[in-house]
């Protein structure tokens, strides 16, 4: 019986990978550096660096606001203009994507509707302040039960240990929880080796790796037919979902 449902926060319950997007749109209109670069090719190196400093970031090591700028540094160095304005060029993309931002569709419904039967946690490789910020301004907080980030654990997703920090704040069994969560590598396999279930988010219509180590949902909604297969959720077998 499940006893606890375990989210993933960006790209899981608020977008981020259309909110990045939009924020690249804005940057290349006002900096012609980036003219000519088409957005998917800025798209990919942003995602690059973005992989290479986050780390940093998820551990408290660095402020995201200086991550920023670094990505930007190499982001005009790629674009061959080495001395742009990164520290411009940062902000408007901040602004930019902080306006861009939406929950996901049916995340915040889902989540309530668990949560009359199970506690919920969000495990997250970011860092309290930011997590905390976004939970809040999407209207998740007072629907969570823990918030447990890489940063105040000290490692980061698929490290069990995030895991087993997350399930002893809600007290729960790893047999008794699922974690949802779109990233493959992170989430599924991550909750997996600490003996959690899972269930793969596959908002994008990603090629499934493997429905035999998880299931994958494609959408939140609707909300009680969800709900009702995630509590169903179980190991080793690919659920009806
Ligand atoms: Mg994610």
């Amino acid at each position: 019986m499940i006893r606890a449902v375990l989210f993933d926060l960006d790209d899981t319950l608020v977008d981020h990978r259309d909110a990045t997007r939009a924020a690249l749109a804005g940057v290349r209109a006002r900096f012609p550096a980036f003219a000519a670069m088409p957005l998917d090719e800025l798209a990919a190196a942003n995602q690059r660096i973005l992989e290479a400093l986050h780390t940093d970031v998820a551990l408290g090591r660095t402020t995201a606001t200086d991550a920023r700028i670094e990505r930007y540094r190499r982001l005009f160095a790629a674009a061959g203009q080495p001395d742009g304005r990164a520290g411009a060029a940062a902000e408007l993309h901040r602004r930019t994507y902080v306006a861009a931002r939406r929950r996901v569709d049916g995340a915040l419904e889902l989540v309530t509707a668990l949560r009359a039967h199970v506690r919920v946690a969000v495990v997250t490789n970011n860092t309290v302040a930011e997590q905390r910020e976004k939970l809040a301004s999407f209207g998740f907080a007072p629907e969570i039960d823990a918030l447990v980030t890489s940063e105040e654990v000290g490692v980061a997703k698929p490290d069990a240990r995030i895991f087993n920090a997350a399930l002893a704040r809600v007290e729960c069994d790893a047999a008794a929880a699922v974690m949802v969560g779109d990233s493959w590598h992170h989430d599924v396999l991550g909750a997996v080796a600490a003996g959690l279930r899972a269930v793969w988010f596959n908002r994008h219509g990603g090629a499934h790796p493997d429905p035999f180590i998880a299931p994958q949902i494609e959408s939140f909604t609707p909300t009680e037919t969800v709900a009702a297969a995630l509590l169903a959720a179980s190991r080793g077998r690919p659920a009806a979902l």
